[in-house]
């Protein structure tokens, strides 16, 4: 069975689910099998609530102020078993939640899941990738045509209920990518985050 919590540079993670509605070809897990001590991340079967439960329970937490939802998959793809286990990380092990997320939610789901994700998420991470709509499609390969803008629309709607939201890019995007992609996440009332690619 793969790791559902695995920590990577101090940090506590989840890998929640190994679906996903994009296909970026940066994407680690074309490229490794693993990350930190997780010894796979490929699930044979995504777990139930109760498993991400109990592998939450069997993990000492004692130095661990967060835990962010990330690993080899979108984690929004399952949205009842994030926020079934946030709330009971939140509640049982006080625990600050993180979403790493592509901000596809609202398309994958067909509905607004901003306001659900507000009744238990503290920081919300959101890949912009690129700073236009061309760049963004060939990079990030989604499922959706209109993507670009549900991403965009997305962040806003995070960033009025959601105490932190940022965008990401990589440090491998050329310098004025950069800084179009840090005015983009400003105009949408959001921080630009520059991560550096591993
Ligand atoms: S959204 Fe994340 S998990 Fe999905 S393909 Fe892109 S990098 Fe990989």
């Amino acid at each position: 069975m793969a790791d559902i919590l695995y920590t990577y540079n101090g940090k506590v993670y989840v890998n929640l689910t190994n679906r996903c509605d994009c296909n970026c070809k940066f994407c680690i897990r074309s490229h490794h099998d693993t990350v930190g001590d997780a010894v796979t991340l490929w699930h044979r079967k995504d777990p139930t609530l109760e498993e991400v439960k109990a592998a939450m329970d069997a993990y000492d937490f004692s130095e661990k102020k967060e835990l962010v939802y990330c690993g080899y998959g979108e984690p929004t793809c399952a949205l009842e078993n994030l926020m079934g286990s946030a709330r009971y990380g939140k509640e049982r092990y006080g625990l600050q939640i993180r979403v790493n997320t592509n901000g596809l939610g609202n398309l994958y789901h067909k509905k607004d899941i901003v306001p659900i994700l507000a009744e238990v998420v503290d920081s919300v991470s959101i890949s912009l990738n690129a700073p236009t709509k061309e760049t963004y499609m060939e990079v990030t390969r989604p499922q959706f045509d209109d993507a670009f803008e549900a991403m965009l629309a997305f962040t806003k709607a995070c960033g009025r209920v959601i105490p932190e939201v940022k965008m990401t890019v990589v440090d491998v995007l050329p310098k004025e990518e950069i800084e179009a992609g840090r005015k983009l996440a400003e105009s949408l009332g959001v921080e630009l985050r520059v991560r550096s690619y591993v």
